[in-house]
């Protein structure tokens, strides 16, 4: 690994924190794990702590790990720095007065990083809680063991599971409106909840579009009042109480209208409409968890241990949105980051763990953390379109990507591994939606090919178009789909 845990003994804080967890409730996990030291030290590939996720949360708890000179491994998920990229403007950080959310989440993994931190760009795809040291996987194949574990997964938007609503994602129907607002320039689109988070996208859209409704299933929003009144400020934003979207209809592989069902009236109308963002709340990211020692509750999120950040397993914390069906802020979830991690050192220190025995686990350490990655060509001229793609043999790979794009920023460390893996086989090239306008308008206007939604992947043999993705692929779901056309 070579990179030497050099725990900096900060001694009386840690003590005293060290001295606080054991007076803390005890942690009731309903596993008898042995957490002998000398046990994990005749093991190979364990480290002290790996934090699994990289949002506000697992950010702000490397931050605090590897300032208590603890090396922490972030493996930063499928939404690298998490959901707080796909908003806009976040007024309500303190010390901010208006800060973009995925320059706030750049600053705090570079501040993060200048501590020791390592943020890896994989996922964690299987954790066993039988054994001690955790045991952990992950999508590109790495196995290593922990001695505690900081669980920081956040969640995923909801979808409405109406018809209609798979078969048009990525072609009007999206929960990203910070991506796609561009695409609806002009037209008509609805969104469906009335939380911050519609309220927010209100404000992505109103710039661009003709007209945005929010359709809100109950009578009142639940958006706070400060968000109300900016959204009842645009003069082409309305609110519509009462309404639900019921299905999804379209043609030529487009959004046409949808049904809005007035729960009212107890009618349904058919609308015309151009678009249909989803904002109707999250689900915790829990399914590494499922089947695993640690205690969820009847909706998914980790039941914890007091007012600690303890699950009930001792040696796992939990901080963000994944424990967290109440506050669900950014705010809140950094701050409970740096609770786990101050939780995390504490457990680390009661078990006899010290900067000794964080050198004798990195002579110990032969898995590869380091990301292979081959970076990925921009492309945007008109030679570039005939001879790169349209003229070249095997197989062409185009990523459309924006700027504000934070799914097309989520990609990025599948393209450039699958860029990596399949390099001599496949070529991967990425075309700014914007600034290579060229591109764009030839693929629609001479091809054919439309592009609504960002990011969008299309694939090209011997110059010829073969199918458009437009969903977020992880590494291996890249990997598995590009080895189709080879
Ligand atoms: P919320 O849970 O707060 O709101 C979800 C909205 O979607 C509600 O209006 C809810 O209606 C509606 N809804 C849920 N399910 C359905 C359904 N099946 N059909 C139709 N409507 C549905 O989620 P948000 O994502 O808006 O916010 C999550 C948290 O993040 C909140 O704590 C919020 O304050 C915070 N946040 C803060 C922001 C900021 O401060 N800038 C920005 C974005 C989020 P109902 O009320 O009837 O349940």
């Amino acid at each position: 690994m070579g990179q030497s845990f050099k725990v900096f003994f900060i001694a009386l804080p840690i003590l005293c924190l060290a001295a606080c967890f054991k007076q803390s409730p005890e942690t009731k996990s309903k596993v008898e794990l042995q957490y002998v030291l000398e046990q994990a030290l005749k093991q190979e590939n364990v480290v002290p702590v790996v934090i699994i996720g990289s949002g506000p949360s697992g950010l702000s708890a490397a931050l605090y790990m590897a300032r208590a000179g603890m090396k922490a491994f972030v493996f930063a998920g499928p939404i690298p720095c998490g959901q707080l990229t796909q908003t806009t403007y976040i007024e309500n950080w303190p010390g901010h007065d208006r800060v973009l959310g995925s320059e706030l989440m750049d600053d705090i993994k570079k501040q993060a990083e200048s501590f020791g931190a390592a943020i890896i760009h994989d996922t964690v795809s299987k954790v066993d809680f039988s054994q001690w040291p955790f045991a952990l996987e992950t999508e590109d194949g790495r196995r290593f063991k922990a001695m505690s574990v900081i669980v920081a997964t956040g969640a995923t938007p909801r979808g409405l599971n109406i018809p209609g609503e798979r078969e048009f994602w990525g072609k009007g129907v999206t929960t990203c409106a910070v991506c796609d607002a561009p695409f609806f320039k002009g037209k008509e689109v609805v969104i469906a909840g009335g939380g911050d988070s519609a309220a927010e996208m209100v404000f992505q859209l109103a710039p661009y579009v003709k007209k945005v409704t929010m359709l809100v299933r109950k009578e009142a929003m639940r958006a706070g009042v400060a968000m109300q009144k900016k959204v009842f400020a645009y003069p082409n934003a309305a609110v519509e109480f009462n309404k639900e979207i019921t299905a999804v209809h379209g043609e030529s592989g487009e959004v046409v209208a949808i049904d809005v069902y007035d729960n009212l009236l107890k009618t349904t109308e058919r609308r015309p409409i151009d678009g249909v963002f989803l904002a109707i709340g999250h689900d915790p990211n829990n399914k590494i968890l499922k089947g695993s020692s640690v205690e969820l509750d009847e909706s998914g999120y980790i039941v914890m241990n007091g007012r600690t950040q303890s699950t009930m397993l001792k040696g796992v914390f939990a901080a963000g949105e994944i424990q967290d069906p109440v506050y669900k802020q950014a705010i809140v979830a950094s701050g409970e980051g740096v609770k786990a991690a101050l939780d995390a050192t504490s457990f680390l220190y009661s078990i006899g763990f010290n900067a000794e025995i964080g050198e004798q686990l990195d002579k110990k350490f032969f898995e590869n953390f380091s990301d292979e990655k081959t970076e990925i060509q921009e492309i945007s001229e008109k030679k570039e379109l005939n001879e790169l793609v349209l003229g070249a043999k095997g197989v062409v790979v185009l990523d459309f990507y924006g700027s504000n794009c934070p799914m097309c920023v989520r990609m990025v460390p599948s393209l450039e591994a699958v860029a990596h893996k399949l390099s001599g086989q496949v070529k991967i090239y990425k075309v700014h939606h914007t600034t290579s306008n060229y591109i764009v308008r030839v693929l629609w206007y001479k091809h054919d090919i439309k592009i609504k939604s960002l990011p969008s992947l299309l694939i090209f043999k011997d110059g010829k178009f073969i199918e458009m993705r437009t969903d977020c692929m992880s590494k291996v779901e890249l990997l598995e789909y590009v080895k189709k056309f080879l």
